[in-house]
Parts: structure tokens; C-alpha cells; sequence
């Protein structure tokens, strides 16, 4: 930990060299299966990576005007052909256009949507693809408020909802199911989509298999997902994206805090400089336990600690975790993983500072990229 004891927090380090294994496998999974895999901003958005993650991947995924711009503007300088796929649950009547203008594939939610939109779409911009979210219906997603084919579900048109008129409009088509999952869950999906909306895929350009796959885990059966790839490319003669975030940025990096007190109520409480809530919201969302680097499970340690945030949140609490020694004021706690999901989400929640972010070259070099402060906080309040 010596390593990082001047380390100023807190603070996200990415580390450049194991984004770029991550990137070699999907590169891998690219050659191999002929699948284009593009980047969803939605879960990795840390740009000043993008020259090395445009070398590997073929664009990125928006979910909206924001993430498009931000596509077009730090992924597309370095490689003129990255494409940008915009979706949206639902487009707006005042950012239809420029959306238009800098996407190069449109995913719509509904009939309704591309009906109301898609011919304005063409205009402005006459080489856009257009393609339709499906729902397949399916889905093994481990948390309800990550399933995007759950009961009552908003997002993508189901079987019964597709109106037929709108077919020849279509280039392409997407489903999104998963969340963490395997090549299992993924198979699984497939066949609930083929049997649902084959009749539809003759004729197009390609099926968008969306993202939760998570390939870059290890375990994860990477020539299984390579074989079912290829079956699918030569049964329907369709090209075959897909759009992880998550395997992007997983296990790239860490969360570094302070511990800025400790005293005893009940049990060892250690109040750090980060947030559960502000700085690591699936840990409450989903919910997870966070690794915390050198530290065992509660009791598995000669010294446990509740580690909890410096906001005024009661469940401000990232778990308890055992140490071989107390803690003491000014340690460093290297949460793990803290790539993804987490400062796309950030908030300046009770005004605290939002982490810095940072890369660790793969020189061993750490590289403060932006440091925030009480402006991003006044900024976004009036
Ligand atoms: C969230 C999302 C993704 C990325 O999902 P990961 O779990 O980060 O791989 C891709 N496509 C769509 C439509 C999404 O909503």
C-alpha cells in the first residue's frame, strides 16, 4: 500500500495496463468470431482512456444526446470510422436532430418512436441505420432493478407490441437482456429472440446482442461465446455488435480513500473521505460487497471495521472488513474494481468532494487526469 501512501483522496486510479488485457480479449473475441464490439459510455465513460480503447473497439454506444456528443467528440478523433449508436427509452422532440446528426446507427424503444421520428432522422442524416430494441422476454438478470425484461418492463418492444409497418424501416435490430452474466444466460436469450423475431432478421443489416455479457470475467467460456457468434453470422448473414460496459472496465482499477477517524459504538466504526452513496452506488443499489485490498470478511481478521462514508446518510456504509492491525488515522482503503458504474454515477451529495480521477501508466507512472472541487459542486446548483 506503500505505494500509494501520498496518493491524495480520495481518488479512482484506472490502470492502463489491465484495460488494455480487457481490450485484448474483446479484440480477441472481434478477430475471431468477425462480431464488432463497441463501448457503452453508460458504464466507462473515463475518456482520457479513448485513445487506447479506440485502438481495440469499433465506437461506442450512447444513451443519449450527452453520450453521443461525448462519442463523437473524444472516441471519434482517433479513429474517423468509430461509430456512434445512439438509443434512448424515448427521444425528445429538441434533440432528435442533432442526435441525428452525429450518430451513425439510431436504436428506438418503440414503434411509436421510430414512427414518429424516423423518417426526420433520415433526412438529416440519409446513411443513419435505424434499428428497434426488442424484448426478448428473457432474461436471468440477477436484480430486478437491472432486468430489462422484467415484469411491466419500459424498455424494448415486445413480440406483441411489434407493428408490422414499421419493418422495412428497419437496418438493424437490438435487445439488451443481461446483466453479468455468462455465454449460459446469453444462449438462453438467443433462442427466446430467434424464436420470437427470426421471421424479422432476413433482410437486415445486423443484430445488436447489447451488453451484460461479461466476457472479460475470468471463467467466462469465451470460445463457446466465439462459436455461437459465428453460427448465428452464417444462419442469418447479419452482422453482430455488441456493447459492453461493464467488461470494459472491469477490474481496472480502485477507489483510494483516507480513513479520517475511528472509535468504537457497539463495534470499530472508521469513517473514510469516500462515499457508499456519492462514490460507490451499486454497493448500495445492487447491493455488493465491495473488496477492500488486504482486508478479510468481518471476524476473518483480528480487527473489524464497520467503513462507512463521510456523508450525513445513516446507510452511508460500504461494509464491514477485518484488518491484521487497527486502523489508524490517515491509512489508505483501496476499494477494488471501482472502474465502472461508479463515477459515471457520482454525485456531489451533503457537497463532498468527488474523488479524482486517476491512471497508473503502464510505466508504473500515476497520472493525476482531473481533480474536482467546490466549482463542480456550486455549478450544478443555483
Ligand atoms: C447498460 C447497457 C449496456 C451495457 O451494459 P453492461 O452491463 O455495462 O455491459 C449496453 N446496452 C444497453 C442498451 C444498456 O442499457
Amino acid at each position: 500500500m506503500n505505494e500509494y501512501s501520498n496518493i491524495k483522496t480520495p481518488a479512482y486510479v484506472c490502470e492502463e495496463s489491465l484495460l488494455e488485457k480487457n481490450l485484448q480479449l474483446l479484440g480477441y473475441v472481434q478477430k475471431e468470431s468477425g462480431a464488432k464490439i463497441i463501448l457503452a459510455l453508460k458504464g466507462f465513460a473515463m475518456w482520457s482512456t479513448f485513445s487506447l480503447v479506440s485502438k481495440y473497439l469499433r465506437g461506442c454506444t450512447a444513451s443519449g444526446l450527452y453520450e453521443a456528443k461525448l462519442a463523437r467528440e473524444e472516441f471519434c478523433k482517433y479513429n474517423k470510422n468509430a461509430e456512434v449508436h445512439t438509443y434512448s427509452p424515448a427521444f425528445k422532440e429538441d434533440e432528435i436532430d442533432e442526435i441525428a446528426n452525429i450518430s451513425d446507427h439510431i436504436v428506438f424503444n418503440s414503434p411509436a418512436q421510430l414512427k414518429r421520428f424516423a423518417s426526420r432522422v433520415k433526412e438529416i442524416n440519409p446513411t443513419i441505420e435505424i434499428s428497434l430494441r426488442l424484448n426478448p422476454e428473457v432474461s436471468s438478470s440477477p436484480v430486478d432493478i437491472y432486468n430489462p425484461c422484467g415484469l411491466y418492463s419500459r424498455l424494448g418492444t415486445t413480440v406483441a407490441n411489434l407493428d408490422e409497418s414499421i419493418v422495412s424501416l428497419l437496418d438493424g435490430l437490438n435487445f439488451h437482456a443481461l446483466c453479468e452474466q455468462d455465454v449460459d444466460a446469453l444462449e438462453a436469450v438467443l433462442t427466446a429472440f430467434e424464436e420470437k423475431f427470426s421471421p424479422y432478421i432476413k433482410n437486415l443489416k445486423y443484430i445488436n446482442f447489447g451488453g451484460g455479457h461479461h466476457i472479460t470475467k475470468k471463467g467466462y467460456d469465451v470460445a463457446k461465446l466465439i462459436r455461437i457468434i459465428k453460427n448465428f453470422k452464417s444462419k442469418y448473414d447479419v452482422d453482430v455488435y455488441f456493447e459492453p460496459g461493464e467488461a470494459v472496465g472491469w477490474e481496472t482499477g480502485f477507489l483510494i480513500a483516507t480513513v479520517l477517524d475511528t472509535f468504537t459504538n457497539g463495534m470499530n466504526v472508521a469513517i473514510l473521505d469516500t462515499s457508499a452513496e456519492a462514490h460507490m452506488p451499486d454497493t448500495l443499489a445492487m447491493p455488493y460487497r465491495a473488496e477492500v485490498r488486504g482486508a478479510g470478511a468481518a471476524g476473518e481478521k483480528k480487527y473489524t471495521y464497520r467503513l462507512g462514508g463521510n456523508t450525513c446518510l445513516a446507510g452511508d456504509i460500504m461494509g464491514d472488513y477485518s484488518f491484521d492491525k487497527p486502523l489508524q488515522i490517515g491509512d489508505k482503503i483501496i476499494f477494488e474494481d471501482q472502474i465502472h458504474y461508479t463515477f459515471v454515477k457520482n454525485t456531489t451529495f451533503n457537497g463532498i468532494k468527488l474523488p479524482s480521477l486517476m491512471i497508473k501508466r503502464s510505466s508504473g507512472e500515476l497520472e493525476l487526469v482531473k481533480e474536482f472541487g467546490y466549482e463542480d459542486y456550486k455549478r450544478r446548483l443555483s
